[in-house]
């Protein structure tokens, strides 16, 4: 890979024809069209948060260095951001009225209200520029190796990157397009960020069961994201239907592996809402998340909900009960060795030996409570198993 370094390109040279996308949210275009701001493999923009952006004009007004600036020759006079695509368009968006700074005073100051002086220091500051020129794979492999001011590439952001085609390009359009519809249903069952492709990684993710770099590899040449768009919506569709009611513990759930364990299972959306209301107003559930698979298996796996156990204090208690009255009657200490024919039937277990069981069934409604706790020996607790 060949480079070379510029300091004689101004940031007027840079914003000219500055273009923004509002809907994608991206930077388009810059040196008059022959600079593309975001190349498909590119991360959204990111810095509009009143905090990043307004860093980036503060640096350039106070003569602080910008930071090296990556371009890709593309041909013999067009070029497009490998690095320094945040930088860029927070400088643009300023040089087109979309975001103001605070003056020395306080005051909100938008481009266009800044003094002459200041503007033309601005408009003249050259920034510091280095054009690669290389194979393809070879500026993705380099790519993947630098860290964007700060903001590490998520997995996904990478991936994009290294699978950069028209799949990607269309994916993007329907899953990191925080301007889509569908977003705000999608956020009640996928964790993260539309723009940081969260929302398509959970996509894909879903689609290839985990194995997302062989199917980004397979479809990277596609015209079309069918695949991809049917199956999310039907996973979509599937947990809208089995469950009425949504809840803040069903975002980032693995809705991929419950969707192909369960889906063809038939569900009657009524028991199952009554059922997983049942749960969250059970004091003795811990684990709200595991309810949904909890509910989907039929309610056998007791340990998806981490059942509220036995503390020290209660477990303690009980033991010095039961003995006490044990060592009374010569009898063992657990109750079920009590009544047993072997060697143990006397035998006085230490409490480190046993461990606390419901003697009604939490499933069966017994309370996780002193009244309800008996100790058994580790041998017998197991065996009486997960009733
Ligand atoms: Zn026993």
């Amino acid at each position: 890979m060949k480079t070379q370094l510029r300091t004689d390109i101004t940031i007027a040279d840079i914003c000219k024809g500055f273009q923004y996308n509002e809907l994608e949210g991206k930077g388009l275009f810059g040196l008059d069209g022959k600079l593309t701001i975001q190349p498909e493999y590119q991360r959204n923009y990111i810095y509009a948060d009143g905090k990043r952006d307004v860093a980036v004009i503060d640096s350039i007004i106070k003569g602080y260095p910008l930071g090296i600036i990556y371009f890709n020759q593309t041909g013999a006079d067009t070029y497009e951001v490998l690095d320094g695509q945040q930088r860029i368009t927070s400088i643009g968006r300023f040089l087109t009225k979309k975001f103001a700074i605070k003056d020395c005073n306080g005051m909100e100051q938008y481009f266009g209200s800044l003094s002459k002086d200041l503007q033309e220091k601005i408009m003249q500051t050259p920034l510091l520029i280095y054009i690669c020129e290389g194979e393809e794979s070879e500026i993705k492999e380099w790519f993947k190796t630098i860290n964007i001011a700060g903001v590490p590439l998520k997995e996904q952001e990478l991936l994009n990157a290294i699978y950069s085609g028209p799949f990607v390009t269309l994916a993007k359009a329907e899953f990191s397009n925080s301007q889509n519809s569908n977003v705000q249903k999608w956020s009640a069952y996928v964790a993260g960020s539309v723009i940081r492709q969260d929302f398509l990684h959970t996509a894909l993710d879903w689609v290839s069961k985990g194995c997302i770099d062989n199917y980004m590899s397979q479809h990277r040449q596609d015209n079309n994201i069918n695949e991809l768009k049917a199956y999310f919506t039907s996973v979509i569709d599937w947990i809208s239907t089995t469950f009425k009611s949504v809840e803040k513990e069903m975002c980032g759930l693995e809705w991929g592996r419950l969707y192909e364990t369960y889906h063809t299972h038939a569900y009657s959306s009524e028991e199952v809402d009554k059922t997983v209301k049942k749960l969250y107003g059970d004091p003795y559930v811990k684990n709200r998340k595991g309810i949904y698979e909890y509910v989907l298996g039929g309610c056998q796996e007791h340990k998806l909900i981490e059942v509220r156990v036995f503390d020290e204090a209660t477990k303690k208690s009980v033991y010095a009960k039961q003995t006490k009255a044990a060592e009374a009657a010569g009898q063992s200490n657990c109750p079920l060795c009590a009544i047993g024919n072997n060697n143990n039937k006397t035998r006085i277990w230490k409490l480190s030996e046993m461990d606390a069981d419901h003697v009604t069934a939490w499933s069966k409604g017994g309370a996780t409570d002193i009244s309800n706790c008996e100790m058994l020996c580790s041998t017998h607790n197991r065996a009486k198993g997960n009733k």
